[in-house]
């Protein structure tokens, strides 16, 4: 039989998260103050991250250790498995090989958890009670709950309205992990507020939300600020992905030609490849690595590398990115979690650097995608990962014209389970390319 499953102990959960800031070959342009454009030291930021984080932000070191509180939380769901996808090569007649990285064991359903537990841990270390924190579909929002609440701290979430009236399960999810979760814009902040008064009826957009969770955190000394994506240490912290799977490829004796991740801030892309890259990086490897995004917010493949904002009101230190501009509100496609304007700053330099590629699809084409890999392959996947899950197919149907017999590896960021309705609308056949 051949194998379909490659699962690894929990002893080979790793020890170590995986820092490309000193393999990169272009330095990050350093975030600057937006009113002296100055770069902002770690004072600037200390009122809303723990010091560990901000250390860790700007680390140079290759390697950083994942304390042991860390690797005992991760063991619950970690090492995620890695799977052949036998089923899905036989519906395509390929004679690539697919492999996918599956993170929706994790109790919240995606990859998120990875940073959750890592930010909860060193807020808590640090003697901070609150953590507050954004969400737009409800997939960052529930994994910081879940983290919060091993931890022992209190959680804020600030929801993207529109999702809070639209997707009710995950606020519930929010509510059983023990989170606040409020309606954003809300009359809870100036941000808020000020958002309300030029716009009542505002759904809301990630932008928005957070700015209101970090003018939480700045004004409560209790409280930190929280995000689950953009940031280095967010990306630092999602390499365990990537680490798990060389070491299971490695049990089957196969090393990857291509790699795929859906890109929304871009950490589940960068933790599945950074490993990967760090071999690229070190001339030892050759690996084709594609960012997937949609095309309704198409930030690497259609924005501007520059200095943006990194939410809508323009609290946060400038990052230089691949931005759609701070106050583009993306059509309200069901991948809520690939709407976000910009990018990771490091994914950003990356692709300017012409290391990784990126591509983008539409909606419908992506859910149709989606549908052959759950018909397939029985795993329901999220919206945002069958964005990568459409480029593995692509990839794969190249080499059924071409006879090539690539590896292609995608990252399965999370399961579908809260987006029902999201496949009912595609099956209904309404569902808008360039919706609303
Ligand atoms: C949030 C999310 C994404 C997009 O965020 P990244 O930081 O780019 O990974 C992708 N997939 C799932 C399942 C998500 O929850």
């Amino acid at each position: 039989m051949q194998k379909t499953k490659i699962i690894l102990d929990e002893n080979e959960i790793p020890k170590k998260w995986y820092n490309i800031l000193p393999d990169m070959p272009t330095p990050l342009s350093p975030p600057l103050n937006p009113a002296t454009k100055e770069p902002i030291g770690p004072k600037d930021l200390s009122p809303l991250f723990p010091m560990e984080l901000i250390k860790q932000e700007v680390s140079q070191e290759r390697f950083i250790a994942i304390p042991d509180e860390v690797r005992d939380i991760y063991s619950l769901w970690r090492p995620s498995p890695l799977y052949r996808a036998h089923r899905l090569e036989a519906a395509l007649k390929t004679p690539a090989r697919i492999y996918y990285k599956y993170e929706g064991v994790s109790p919240a359903g995606s990859h998120k958890p990875n940073t959750a537990v890592a930010q909860a841990y060193y807020n808590m270390k640090e003697g901070i009670e609150r953590l507050a924190t954004e969400t737009g579909a409800g997939q960052w929002g529930s994994a910081l709950a879940l983290a919060t609440t091993l931890f022992g701290l209190k959680c804020t979430v600030y929801m993207v309205k529109i999702s809070y009236q639209q997707k009710p399960y995950r606020k519930s999810l929010m509510h059983l992990w023990g989170a606040d979760v409020i309606p954003s814009p809300s009359d809870k902040t100036n941000a808020g507020k000020k958002i309300l008064s030029k716009d009542p009826g505002s759904p809301g957009s990630l932008g928005i939300a957070i700015s209101e969770a970090i003018e939480d955190a700045a004004t409560h000394d209790d409280t930190h600020y929280s995000l689950g994506s953009v940031l280095n240490h967010v990306m630092l912290h999602q390499t365990v992905i990537g680490q798990e799977t060389k070491e299971q490829l490695a049990q089957v004796e196969e090393y990857p030609d291509c790699i795929i991740g859906s890109v929304g801030g871009g950490s589940n892309f960068a933790g599945l490849s950074f490993p990967f890259l760090m071999d690229k990086l070190a001339g030892t490897k050759d690996v084709e690595v594609v960012a997937v995004e949609p095309t309704a917010c198409p930030s690497l493949t259609g924005g501007e590398f520059r200095y943006d904002f990194g939410d809508t009101v323009g609290l946060t230190p400038l990052l230089k990115m691949y931005t759609m501009g701070h106050e583009y509100v993306p059509p309200a496609i069901h991948a809520g979690g690939l709407r976000y304007h910009g990018d990771s700053p490091i994914v950003s330099q990356l692709y300017a650097d012409k290391v990784i590629d990126a591509v983008a699809y539409s909606q419908t084409e992506v859910f149709k995608a989606g549908v052959t890999f759950a018909r397939s392959e029985g795993i329901v996947p999220a919206p945002e990962s069958a964005h990568a899950i459409k480029c593995a197919i692509d990839k794969a149907l190249e080499c059924k014209k071409s006879g090539e017999k690539k590896t292609i590896l995608f990252n399965l960021s999370g399961h579908g389970h809260f987006d029902m309705s999201a496949y009912d609308t595609y099956f209904s056949g309404n569902m808008l390319d360039e919706p609303i």
